[in-house]
C-alpha cells in the first residue's frame, strides 16, 4: 500500500505548471515521519515507516499514481513586482482526499531543479526543514490553519550555503499551494482563460459557495483576516508576507524566516532581510490588506465593467479591518477569559499588551501566568488593568485561558539548540521539542518546563534567516 493520488491541479490547463520529476538522492535517511497527519490522510501505518516511504519523500521513488509538477505563479516580494517566480525547489507529488474528505496536496520541498529554479539549487538543508516541521506542526496544534508536515528526510548530500550543510527535504501537506501570486502570473500574463480557470478551480476547491471572483475575494478578505488575527494571539511573526506567500486556502504557507515572539514589541522583525521592518508583527495585518488588494488587481480582468469592479472591489477589500478587529478580539478575548468578547473590550486588550510592550514582557509567558491564576506584581501598572479585567471575566475564565494560551511555544532559540544538534548527528533533541509543541495547552510539569523558558541573554536570537 502507498500514496494513491488523485491529481485535479495536473489535469487543469498546462499554463499553470511544469510536469517535472523530483531529482533522485544520494542516500536518503528518515528523520520524521508524522503519523496523525497519515492517518487523517488515509495512510498505511507500516508503509509509512518503511524504506519504501522515506524513498517517495526523498524523490527518489514515484507512486504510479504521482503526477509530479512545479506550480508556476509570480509575486511581489516586498512590495515589488518580481515577475515570475514558481516552484523552484519544491514539486507537487499530487493530491490526496483525506478520511474528512478534505482534499489536500502532498509536495516536497528541496527535492532539486525545476524550470523555476532560477539561480537556486532546488535544494533545501536540514535548518529550514526542521524549522517548518515544528513551526508547522506547533501552529497547527494551536488551531491556526497551515502546511503541514508529513515527513521530512536527510538526502546524503550537502548543498552549500556560505558553507557546506546537510541536505533534506520535507514533504508538505496543504490544502493547496495556490497564492496570491498564481493569480498575478496570469493577470500579468494578461491570460483571462488562465484566470478564469483558476478562479473556477479555486472556488470549487476552497470556497463552493463563493459567487464568482467577487465571492472569492470575499472569501480571501475573510480567511486572512482571520488567519492574521490567530498569528497576533500567539506573537508570531511570518517574516516574509510576499504574495506569493499568501494562500488562497488561508493557510499560513511558507515558514522562511518566521519566529515566535519572546518579550512584546509589536515592532519586532526577525527577518534577516527584512530591513524596512515591512513585515514587522504590528504591520501584518495591514500586509494582509495589500496582499488582498493585489489579488483583487489580478481579478479585475474577469469582470465585464471593470471601473465598476475596481470600486466594488475596493469596497470589499476594505471590509477587512472590521473583520479582523473582530477576529483580533475574538482571540484575545479568548485569551483573557472574557465573557462574549466585543469591540467595547478592544480597549481592555490593548492596555495589557501596552502594559506587556511598556516593560517588553515575554507574550506567551505573560498569558501563561494569567492562565494559572498569577497576578502580576512585576508588570507595571497591571493592578489598575486586573480591577478592570476582573469585572469582563466569564466565570469559567480560567479553563477558556487555559485552551487559548500555549504553555509552550518553538520560541527561536529552543528552534536554532535543536538545528545545531542535528546538524551534530542528534535528532533527539528535535524530536523532544516537536513533542512539546504540539501538545501546546498542556500544563507545565518538569519535563516542559524549560521549553516555556524565555532566552537567556547569551540565548537570544536576534535574527532568522530564509529557507533557502
Ligand atoms: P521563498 O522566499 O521561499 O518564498 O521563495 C521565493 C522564490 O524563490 C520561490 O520561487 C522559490 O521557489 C525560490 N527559491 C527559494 N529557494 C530556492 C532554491 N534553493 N532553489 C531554487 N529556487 C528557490
Ligand atoms: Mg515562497
Amino acid at each position: 500500500m502507498t500514496l494513491h493520488f488523485d491529481n485535479s491541479f495536473a489535469r487543469l490547463p498546462d499554463a499553470f505548471y511544469t510536469r517535472i520529476a523530483p531529482t533522485p538522492v544520494a542516500d536518503p535517511g528518515i528523520i520524521a515521519v508524522n503519523d496523525d497527519l497519515a492517518a487523517l490522510l488515509g495512510l498505511d501505518r507500516d508503509w509509512l515507516h518503511s524504506d519504501a516511504a522515506t524513498a517517495v519523500f526523498a524523490g527518489n521513488s514515484l507512486p504510479d499514481t504521482a503526477a509530479p509538477l512545479a506550480q508556476l505563479y509570480g509575486g511581489h516580494q516586498f512590495g515589488n513586482w518580481s515577475g515570475q517566480l514558481g516552484d523552484g525547489r519544491a514539486i507537487l507529488l499530487g493530491e490526496i482526499v483525506g478520511t474528512d474528505g478534505i482534499r489536500r496536496d502532498v509536495q516536497l520541498k528541496g527535492s532539486g531543479l525545476t524550470p523555476y529554479s532560477r539561480g537556486g539549487d532546488g535544494r533545501a538543508w536540514l535548518g529550514p526543514v526542521l524549522r517548518e516541521y515544528i513551526a508547522s506542526e506547533a501552529m497547527h496544534a494551536m488551531g491556526v490553519p497551515t502546511t503541514r508536515a508529513l515527513a521530512a528526510v536527510t538526502t546524503g548530500e550537502d548543498v552549500f550555503r556560505d558553507t557546506m550543510l546537510p541536505g533534506a527535504i520535507l514533504t508538505r501537506v496543504a490544502r493547496s499551494h495556490i497564492r496570491v501570486g498564481t493569480f498575478q502570473m496570469h493577470a500579468a500574463r494578461q491570460d483571462t482563460d488562465a484566470l478564469r480557470t483558476l478562479t473556477d478551480y479555486t472556488i470549487a476547491r476552497h470556497y463552493p459557495d463563493a459567487d464568482g471572483p467577487a465571492g472569492l475575494l470575499d472569501a480571501a478578505v475573510a480567511t486572512q483576516a482571520q488567519l492574521i488575527a490567530q498569528w497576533m494571539g500567539l506573537g508570531f511573526i511570518h517574516g516574509v508576507m510576499n504574495t506569493d506567500n499568501c494562500s488562497l486556502a488561508g493557510e499560513t504557507i511558507d515558514y522562511g524566516p518566521c519566529a515566535f515572539m519572546d518579550d512584546y514589541d509589536p515592532q519586532k522583525v526577525f527577518s534577516s532581510i527584512d530591513r524596512m521592518g515591512r513585515y514587522a508583527y504590528a504591520n501584518q495585518p495591514g500586509i494582509a490588506i495589500w496582499n488582498l488588494a493585489q489579488l483583487a488587481t489580478a481579478l479585475i480582468p474577469l469582470m465585464p465593467d471593470q471601473d465598476a469592479a475596481v470600486t466594488d472591489f475596493t469596497d470589499r477589500v476594505n471590509r477587512f479591518p472590521d473583520l479582523y478587529q473582530d477576529a483580533w478580539v475574538g482571540v484575545f478575548g479568548a485569551k483573557l477569559g472574557l465573557a462574549d468578547p466585543t469591540l467595547a473590550d478592544a480597549d481592555l486588550i490593548q492596555r495589557l499588551l501596552t502594559l506587556m510592550a511598556d516593560a517588553g514582557a515575554d507574550f506567551t509567558a505573560t498569558f501563561a501566568r494569567l492562565t494559572q491564576g498569577e497576578k502580576l506584581p512585576d508588570l507595571p501598572g497591571f493592578d489598575a488593568w486586573h480591577t478592570d479585567w476582573q469585572a469582563r471575566r466569564a466565570p469559567d475564565y480560567l479553563a477558556i485561558m487555559a485552551g487559548a494560551n500555549p504553555t509552550v511555544i518553538p520560541r527561536n532559540h529552543q528552534v536554532q539548540a535543536v538545528i545545531d544538534a542535528a546538524v551534530a548527528g542528534d535528532l533527539a533533541p528535535f524530536h523532544t521539542l516537536l513533542g512539546v509543541v504540539t501538545d501546546p495547552y498542556a500544563p507545565l510539569d518538569d519535563a516542559r518546563a524549560p521549553y516555556a523558558l524565555p532566552p537567556e541573554p547569551s540565548q537570544i536570537v536576534r535574527q532568522t534567516f530564509c529557507g533557502t
